[in-house]
């Protein structure tokens, strides 16, 4: 439909600036409207292979520099480029978003400090904390940056994004303390003393690697506090085209309807 309501477009010859146009077939009118709209491409003005080739790289997490030259495009470019596909990550989780866990299901959590470095003359950047929640056997999970780590900011987060009847598998911070009365079966594990509980068995291994994937993912330079979630996002969207990538169409199937993270 045109923008005066119109029904019936029809393709037009006209081609410019990389893009097609439809042509109202209404005589009187004849408005033309770009084959671009209502689609992620609207507004830009790239080539659509250009768009693919720098969405690309970016799952492959190639340097902006190398992009850049490889396509003869300028800086602004690559940069809104990329962070437009950070915004789509965002908007995915959101959509995707579900809790984890459920009967019988373990998740471990965790929380980790992120991004506290100390340079040179003593000056410190404050880091910040994260909490994590993983399924140990789909690994759909849960990340969300937190403003402290007590048991009403952490309860709120379990509760907003952990099923009920969940095996929750905690370090020993005391904040996670009530989780046995709150619905939720819960084991600890004692990292001080040991790293596998000698009796339950409880872990939380799948955390602390992601955890270290996690952080090596950063931007290695200049990380903005109120960025996390999108560094988290673009991770796991990554992670999953790159993983798509690399198996057959059956693990493919598997691993789209496994792993949905939320923020
Ligand atoms: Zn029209």
């Amino acid at each position: 439909m045109c923008s005066h309501g119109h029904f019936g477009l029809r393709k037009d010859s006209s081609f410019s600036n990389h893009i097609f146009y439809w042509k109202c077939s209404n005589k009187k009118c004849s408005k033309k409207v770009s084959i671009r709209n209502g689609s992620c491409f609207q507004g830009h003005n790239l080539s659509l292979e250009k768009i693919l080739f720098i969405t690309y790289f970016w799952i492959y997490k190639i340097d902006q520099e190398f992009v850049k030259h490889e396509l003869s495009i300028c800086n602004q470019t690559i940069v809104d480029w990329y962070s437009y596909c950070r915004e789509v990550c965002i908007k995915i989780l959101k959509i995707d978003s579900e809790k984890i866990g459920g009967d019988s299901v373990i998740v471990e959590i965790d929380e980790s400090k992120f991004g506290k470095r100390k340079y040179h003359k003593g000056r410190q950047v404050e880091g910040q904390w994260v909490f994590g929640g993983i399924e140990r056997d789909s690994k759909k999970s849960v990340f969300a940056t937190v403003e402290n780590r007590t048991k009403e900011t952490l309860l709120k987060l379990i509760k907003d994004n952990i099923k009920p009847g969940t095996t929750i598998i905690s370090d020993c911070w005391k904040a996670y303390d009530c989780l046995g009365s709150e619905g939720f079966e819960h084991l600890k594990v004692n990292h001080s003393v040991n790293f596998v509980d000698p009796e339950t068995g409880a872990h939380t291994n799948t955390t602390e690697s992601t955890w270290r994937a996690l952080k090596k993912s950063l931007p290695k330079y200049g990380t903005v506090k109120s960025l996390y979630d999108t560094y988290f996002s673009q991770y796991y969207q990554r992670h999953i085209y790159t993983e798509i990538g690399n198996c057959n169409s059956g693990q493919r199937n598997q691993i789209k309807n496994t792993r949905h993270t939320r923020l």
